[in-house]
């Protein structure tokens, strides 16, 4: 069913007992040409283009939950293109125009709001740095305003800009980034994909790997084998996992990151405020809650929650920044598993193992690349080259040194 303003029209008449299941639910068949493993946004997108874009639609995304409950739907929904070093910023900015697009494209609302991501600057040398950026964001074609500390403090006046040992001297804003609605995103490529004969199968975990003569035959599963031409891997958090089940030892950490919502209070912030003297960032959801998040818990983990000292540091930064949150009642903190790389950046590529593929590596910032992923990905599984906006997240560079280190922390993964 395809959705218009007449369809909710002509439903709202017949008290909305006609509309259909966003998909089906069906049963695994025997054999596919490509399974992708994972239902969180980039194993949705990928089968999506799959089908799409390359007109593979013989396909099957194999999920061990529910579709979108890994970190798809527990992100603080961030989308921006503002990457400094060559790799990321074609990447990042492919992703950025073709969430522009979505929604006609999926045909679903995913609530895309560019509002604005701003980045803090509190010393000469972060502003100065803040300008670099900027400006490789427009060499790039993509947007970058700096702002003086007198323009910030005139755009962002419920800040503290004069906090004793962090104040503001100035700041980047990205008018084009923003936040989008996660699950819907999750939701809107599912039925995408569905729609175009895609088989979405929920409670099927992937537990090994069937391989002969170095080719992948197909995946033994919580629900039986089943075979495929071809394989791809969209697990974040469990990646190092499930690439060990196929012989694979990766450069990858599991760690876990929060996130926090206040109770719903009248619009005060537009944008979205990072903090640039911690990892602290915020935004004001729709319905008025304060969402916002930190700095991973710092220990290797697979559990979905976090622990009370990395709360107490978000609260100390939330203070520092904006005192009045103190007054906010916090409701939900939550968390998810992060699948950090050595360099901070991701991985789209083949393996050794013919007709297996790889996406991982998304760190804390995999939502914003969705669209991108799915695109890159599914190009790479249909025609065995690489997209040309992904064609430095080889596996090989942790080989050969050419590391894609962002924030220039070396491998520490838990750093990036
Ligand atoms: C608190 C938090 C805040 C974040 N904020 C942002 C942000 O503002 N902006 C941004 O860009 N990014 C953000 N991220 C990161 C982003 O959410 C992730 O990088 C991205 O969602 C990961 O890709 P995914 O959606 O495919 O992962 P997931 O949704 O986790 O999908 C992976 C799926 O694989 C499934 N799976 C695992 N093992 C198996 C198996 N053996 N068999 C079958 N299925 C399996 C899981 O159940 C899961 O559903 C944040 C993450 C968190 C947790």
């Amino acid at each position: 069913m395809r959705y218009s303003a007449l369809q909710v029209f002509l439903n709202g008449l017949t008290g909305n007992k006609n509309w259909k299941p966003v998909w089906r639910n069906p049963e695994p068949k025997s054999h596919y040409d490509v399974i992708i493993i994972g239902g969180g946004g980039h194993g949705l997108s990928t089968a999506y283009y799959l089908a799409a874009k390359y007109g593979i639609t013989n396909v099957a995304v194999l999920e061990r939950g529910y579709l979108g409950g890994g970190n798809v739907g527990r992100n603080t929904t961030i989308v921006r293109a503002n990457y400094f070093l060559e790799g990321n910023s074609q990447f990042y900015s492919h992703s950025l125009k073709m969430w522009e697009s979505l929604e006609q494209e999926l045909n679903y609302n995913v609530m895309l709001s560019q509002r604005g991501q701003v980045i803090l600057g509190h010393s000469d040398g972060q502003v100065d740095s803040l300008a670099r950026r900027g400006n490789m964001m427009r060499m790039q074609g993509d947007d970058a305003e700096l702002w003086s500390r007198e323009e910030t403090k005139r755009q962002l006046p419920y800040l503290n800009h004069d906090d004793p040992r962090f104040p503001v001297y100035g700041a980047l804003m990205h008018w084009r980034g923003g936040t989008a609605r996660h699950d819907a995103v999750a939701w809107g490529f599912a039925r995408g994909a569905d729609m175009r004969g895609v088989d979405l199968i929920q409670n099927c975990e992937v537990k090994g790997f069937r391989i002969e003569n170095g080719k992948v035959l197909g995946v033994e599963t919580s629900r039986g084998y089943i075979g495929a031409g071809k394989v791809g891997m969209t697990v974040a958090g469990r990646t190092s996992q499930v690439g060990e089940m196929a012989g694979l030892r990766l450069p990858i950490e599991s760690h876990v990151l929060q996130a926090f919502v206040t109770e719903g209070l009248k619009p005060i912030m537009p944008h979205v405020v990072s903090f640039g003297m911690g990892h602290f960032y915020l935004s004001q959801s729709d319905k008025g809650g304060l969402v916002f998040g930190g700095d991973l818990d710092m220990y290797n983990s697979y559990a979905q929650r976090g622990n009370l000292p990395m709360v107490e540091h978000v609260a100390e930064a939330g203070m520092a920044l904006m005192p009045m949150i103190g007054k906010a009642k916090m409701l939900r903190s939550w968390g998810g598993i992060m699948d950090m790389s050595m360099d901070g950046t991701p991985i789209i590529d083949k393996t050794h193992i013919d007709g297996f593929f790889l996406n991982c590596g998304w760190c804390y910032g995999g939502f914003k690349a969705v669209p991108a992923s799915g695109d890159c990905f599914a190009h790479l599984i249909s025609t065995g080259n690489h997209h040309k906006a992904a064609d430095k997240f080889l596996l090989s560079r942790f080989e050969t040194g050419h590391v894609i280190d962002e924030t220039g922390n070396g491998a520490t993964p838990n750093l990036h």
